[in-house]
């Protein structure tokens, strides 16, 4: 028996799975990423791969990211959008001095008062003697990180993003 054939209905006609692709649309209107439907089936899969937590995918949702299967030969995928700002959203406020980053322990992106480069730590050895505390005052650790790996997934403190504009003001 030869392997069963999916179809998605894409404006009311039904297409074979292995045509069509997920793209995520950004708010300014640009496709900025995209998945192959075939291996991601399901609207959610296809969210759940455009997102590295379920936090950070209710933000662009809320943000009003969108989400739609179309053609392969339909996908208008930009590598660059030239709207201000890009993508459709605000870069998080940083104060001078400051960096977005994660401790071991938390669950969000908090300001702290040292500026680290992508991919770096505070370290221990030239650091601090003391905890680094987060501009919103909510967390304080030895070690703040802006390693991919660390920050994977975790979106910004609001509070600190508060705090930030009226450091701003
Ligand atoms: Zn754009
Ligand atoms: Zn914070």
């Amino acid at each position: 028996m030869s392997e069963p054939k999916i179809y998605v209905e894409i404006e009311g006609t039904p297409v074979p799975i292995e045509e069509c692709t997920w793209v995520q649309t950004a708010p300014c209107g640009c496709e900025c990423a995209w998945t192959v439907a075939r291996y991601h089936p399901t609207y959610d899969d296809a969210w759940n791969t455009f997102s590295s937590s379920k936090k950070e995918r209710e933000r662009n949702e809320k943000r009003g990211f969108k989400v739609k299967i179309v053609r392969h030969k339909d996908i208008r995928i930009k590598d660059d959008c030239t709207h201000t700002p890009k993508w459709g959203v605000e870069p998080p406020p940083t104060p001078e001095g400051y960096s977005w980053a994660a401790s071991l322990e938390s669950r969000a992106l908090h300001l702290v008062p040292v500026v680290i480069e992508m991919g770096e730590t505070t370290s221990l050895d030239c650091g601090p003697k003391e905890t680094i505390k987060t501009l919103c005052g909510r967390a304080s650790a030895w070690v703040w990180s802006r390693r991919w790996y660390e920050t994977e997934g975790l979106i910004e403190c609001v509070s600190c993003e508060r705090a930030a504009l009226a450091v701003k003001a």
